[in-house]
């Protein structure tokens, strides 16, 4: 739990962010056909079912609520201010959540805690499935956004942005991208085309992008053949998912997949060759020892290499409520930050996303791995006092990972 003097400073801070950074602060398109929600910081509630005609109106709300998250519907509503079941469903964005989550990343036990919520045993990493002690479900987590699970949230985001604009022919006007201000980004696509999908063609959507019920054989695996590396959709896909696995897997690897040994020794004897193959029809038919049941082991990895990472839930809500972008995440004071399709390689969310550039601040820390806010690394830090740059101590506060020191007299 924070205190109350910690959740005090943290209001300050999100209150001055508003005040001088609201205009910053862009309403969705039809924002008037939206439903807005906010995480109030000191009644720790959620507030739902507001509705703004103008940008005015809702940064005006923003500066006098402070709210700890802000969010908008991705639906668009006849009446967004009743009840879920009056509002009058007109139609949503198409919306992606990718998040760190969702991709196992091996730095996560370095710096990812969890805690039983019945026995209180913790333990490093993502939860088991089951407490080891007491067999309960149920964890509270601490997960921390690093460079590892943030660059792989965006080679995901990348990957996701591939198969919407080759394989749905979405155009990019249509596709907005954001850093989330925690651990992902989100994705939006904003079309005629989408606008009116229910939660089923969603579904469907967010299946081949996953790469879910893919039956190899229907895209061109054979006996004697298989998918070209520019073949269109999930064939290409997979012929290139497949030389690219091919190319790194180690004999250690095929094994764990399931691959006989004659089949491993096949394939690293040839490995030359089956690279060189695909100029002409692909290593299908050519390899000695490699069953299709051995390819389609090799495929499967080829296609969890090619889908994307989403969290699935979340495309399929067509209610859903998302960050609005600029404004503040309740768990790392950091802001969600759009960038563009052209500039994501390069897009540094650690940086960009910096609301606080001036003034320090002291704290004193439970626990932090190390971690980075802007170009500086701080810490690890366990039960110490630390002045350090406001955004990177409102961070350590926002994730309850520290708490202001009491006599706010270090504070400047
Ligand atoms: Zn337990
Ligand atoms: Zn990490």
């Amino acid at each position: 739990m924070i205190k109350i003097e910690t959740q005090a400073f943290i209001q300050a801070k999100f209150s001055e962010y508003y005040e001088k950074n609201s205009m910053n602060i862009q309403p969705p398109a039809s924002m008037e056909k939206r439903e807005f929600g906010f995480f109030l910081l000191k009644e720790r509630i959620m507030l739902r079912h507001k509705s703004y005609k103008t940008a005015e109106e809702l940064r005006d709300s923003l500066k006098k609520l402070v709210p700890s998250n802000v969010y908008y519907s991705s639906a668009y509503y006849e009446l967004p201010e009743e009840k879920m079941d009056e509002k009058g469903w007109l139609g949503a964005d198409l919306i992606f959540d990718i998040d760190a989550d969702h991709i196992p990343t091996p730095c996560a036990k370095t710096h990812d805690t969890w805690t039983c919520r019945k026995c209180k045993t913790t333990g490093s990493g993502t939860p088991p499935e089951r407490c080891p002690k007491c067999n309960e479900q149920k964890f509270e987590e601490k997960t921390w956004p690093c460079d590892v699970c943030l660059e792989s949230a965006k080679e995901e985001t990348i990957k996701l942005i591939d198969i919407l604009t080759k394989d749905f022919g979405v155009s990019t006007r249509e596709i907005s991208i954001g850093f989330s201000g925690h651990r992902g980004y989100h994705l939006h696509v904003e079309s005629e085309e989408t606008v009116a999908l229910g939660s089923i063609g969603r579904k469907e959507i967010v299946d081949y992008i996953v790469g879910i019920g893919l039956d190899p054989q229907l895209h061109g695996l054979s006996r004697i053949a298989g998918p070209n590396l520019d073949d269109f959709g999930w064939k290409g896909r997979i012929a290139r998912g497949t030389y690219e696995y091919l190319l790194s897997a180690t004999p250690e690897q095929l094994e764990k997949i399931g691959l006989r040994k004659g089949a491993i020794q096949s394939l690293s004897e040839h490995k030359e060759r089956i690279l060189e193959s695909w100029k002409y029809k692909g290593p299908w038919a050519m390899v000695k020892g490699v069953s299709p049941e051995s390819w389609g082991k090799i495929v499967e990895e080829a296609v969890k290499k090619q889908a994307a990472q989403i969290d699935t839930v979340v495309t399929t809500d067509i209610h859903r409520l998302i960050r609005l972008g600029n404004t503040l995440h309740g768990k790392t004071g950091l802001k969600k930050t759009g960038t563009s399709l052209a500039a994501i390689e390069e897009f540094d969310p650690l940086k960009s996303a910096v609301a606080f550039h001036h003034g320090t601040a002291t704290v004193v820390v439970s626990e932090a791995p190390k971690f980075r806010i802007g170009d500086e690394f701080h810490g690890p830090y366990r039960n110490e006092k630390v002045e350090l740059p406001l955004a990177a101590a409102l961070f350590l506060l926002c994730k309850g990972a520290a708490r202001i020191t009491e006599d706010g007299s270090s504070v400047r």
